[in-house]
């Protein structure tokens, strides 16, 4: 780390400077008071500034005004002292401070400003997030904080770099712009100037850095900031940071390569460690398949498999039923979680898989172990399901499933992507449960060839998994044409790491007459296209270049690499989970003047 070389004029030296070969030197720091301790009447105390903390001691034999001033000092008071380096006596070094060997005795003292008791401690681990958030300037002043912010800073700052030496352009698009169509409700802002209308905060800056393409400026990106009307979770924020990449004649499998050498990049500098590439590839289809998710947690090996062959001619309704309606049967073995899973537990998990994803139900079987009888090797399931079973249709799902004393199997029969889905949160419950997840593993892989549509039942439309600017594969056009729209798949990419999406991207429809048609597709008539995209349509007429991008989160990457909880604890001043900034308490009622003079009357109270 490099040392804050900017000193200017009230300091010779940060709070981490000092070694012991400035010993005798004269020097100045500045800083807060972060403890102060009496030792029969020497006051020592730590100072500490944004690079460390060094320890400084007020002797009454050597300074006696300053010293009596010393006993003044309260924690979080800031101060300038100038005084002499001096080495530790034997035995008091502090091994845990860059500064420990040191200390500096102090000859003057300027209390630069005092300061109040803070509303909590600030080295206490435990604070409640609602006080931390409301005094967020003390909050940050904090260790933990500042590393995560210092760690922000070296992410942002590699990507500048590398994306520089690159040749991309680091290019600014608006924040006042039109509604995008990314999948979350807009943020909107009244145009005072223009009675009526709205800006709306971008959701991602999609259109423009395609309009760049347009442009000719081939290679762009942005740490751009992003706007999202949704509700709030731990990993969401109404407006948060992506790097924002774009370029002109490119290939899904270029911007895979600038992305892989970006994180191999990133993880060197900030936490050096060195990331294997090329990263593990995925079809969307293959990872519903074998991990129910399209975002896969490969650290830990547990996989769904296909049982529907062991049931197809079953009498067991339930199984037939789906079977027969074209839905599937998948199963998962938690190996070894019988002895972690007590039936009440299982109720409770069947319970949690019916309210939170609509499933009908949570089928299993239970083979305790020690269960296993003599002559009967399945008398030991313990199952709601299994009196339904055939013996053969036993001994060909035992073998299928590697199913063997001390397991829990568990069933999901359903539509596919329903049945895989919901298999997959289990799947994730029991690694949690059973600590199969290893601690400092990184699996990164991407996920391709994702759906390009899918069917909105609530909108009663097809709607776009990635957006709508997304190049459907040129092998399936001949489906979007026949109207197979489920069916075709897009150039689309998605990087994962430890389960969590990272990022997303695709290539792009650069063809004003594809372009139209997919807006057709998802509902949109031609006069909504003209209104909303005529622009986007309109330039792909002028020799648009094919091009294609990637977005990936900012905040989450950084949270990932400071192993933070939360992506609030990686943002300067973020929100809390009701979206509100509890330090500046926005968002706040306006006053009804300044509503009149943007048109806008309000109907509702602030709740
Ligand atoms: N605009 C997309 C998003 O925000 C990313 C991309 O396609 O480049 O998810």
């Amino acid at each position: 780390m490099l040392r804050a070389p900017f000193l200017a004029m009230y300091r010779t030296h940060s709070c981490n400077d000092l070694r012991k070969e400035h010993v005798g030197q004269s020097v100045t720091l500045c800083g807060w008071v972060n403890t102060n301790r009496d030792h029969h009447g020497v006051i020592f105390i730590d100072l500490r500034d944004r690079e460390g903390v060094t320890q400084i001691v007020f002797r009454p034999e050597e300074n006696g005004d300053v010293a009596e001033a010393s006993h003044k000092l309260r924690g979080e008071d800031v101060v300038q002292i100038s005084g002499r380096v001096d080495s530790r006596l034997p035995g008091t070094e502090n091994a845990k401070l860059a500064t420990g060997d040191i200390e500096v005795i102090a000859s003057e003292l300027k209390v630069l400003n005092k300061a109040d008791v803070p509303p909590f401690p600030l080295d206490d681990p435990k604070v409640n997030e609602d006080l931390r958030l409301e005094h967020r300037y003390l909050d940050l002043r904090t260790g933990p904080m500042q590393r995560n912010l210092k760690l922000r800073h070296r992410v942002a700052k590699t990507t500048r770099d590398y994306l520089d030496e690159r040749g991309f352009l680091e290019i600014e698009t608006p924040v006042l712009s039109n509604p995008t169509p990314e999948g979350a409700r807009d943020f909107l802002v009244p145009s005072r100037l223009n009675p009526g209308t709205f800006y709306a905060l971008p959701q991602a800056p999609q259109q423009y850095k395609q309009l760049l393409q347009v442009a000719g400026l081939e290679k762009y990106f942005q740490i751009a900031r992003c706007f999202r009307d949704e509700d709030l979770r731990a990993d969401r924020q109404p407006e948060f940071t992506q790097i924002d990449i774009e370029a002109s004649f490119i290939a899904e499998q270029d911007i895979q390569d600038l992305i892989e050498g970006l994180l191999v990049r990133i993880f060197r500098e900030s936490r050096g460690v060195e990331i294997p590439v090329p990263f593990p590839r995925m079809t969307f289809e293959d990872a519903m398949n074998r991990y129910g998710s399209d975002k896969p947690d490969t650290r830990f090996g547990i996989e769904l498999v296909d049982v529907g062959n062991v049931f197809r001619e079953s009498q067991f309704k339930v199984f037939r039923a789906v079977l027969d309606g074209g839905g599937v049967l998948k199963a998962l073995n938690a190996k070894g979680a019988a002895a972690a899973l007590s039936k009440e537990q299982l109720k409770k998990w069947e319970e949690w898989v019916k309210t939170e994803f609509g499933a009908k139900g949570l089928a299993y079987i239970k083979w305790s172990a020690g269960s296993a009888a003599e002559g009967s090797p399945f008398a030991g399931w313990e199952s709601p399901i299994v009196k339904f079973f055939s013996d053969t249709e036993k001994a060909a799902l035992a073998e299928r499933m590697g199913f063997a004393e001390g397991d829990v199997l568990f069933f999901g029969a359903d539509k596919w992507e329903s049945a895989c889905e919901v298999l997959g949160r289990v799947r994730l419950r029991c690694a949690d449960l059973l600590g199969f997840i290893p601690a400092d593993a990184l699996n990164f892989l991407w996920v391709t060839d994702f759906p390009l549509l899918a069917f909105s039942p609530e909108e009663s439309k097809h709607v776009a998994v990635h957006h709508p600017f997304t190049r459907p594969k040129t092998e399936d056009l001949p489906l979007l044409e026949a109207g197979e729209y489920r069916k075709v798949r897009a150039v689309a990419y998605d990087v994962v790491l430890n389960g969590m999406e990272l990022g997303g991207g695709s290539i792009r429809i650069h063809e004003r007459d594809l372009q139209a048609k997919i807006f057709t597709v998802l509902g949109v008539g031609p006069e909504e296209q003209q209104h909303k995209f005529g622009h986007l349509l309109k330039a792909f007429s002028f020799g648009a270049p094919p091009h294609g991008g990637i977005a990936l989160g900012l905040d989450r990457l950084v949270m990932l690499i400071a192993g933070a909880e939360s992506i609030r604890e990686v943002i300067a001043f973020p929100k809390n989970n009701r979206g509100v900034d509890l330090m500046t308490n926005s968002p706040v009622e306006i006053d009804f003047k300044q509503l009149r003079e943007v048109y806008i009357q309000s109907t509702a109270k602030k709740g």
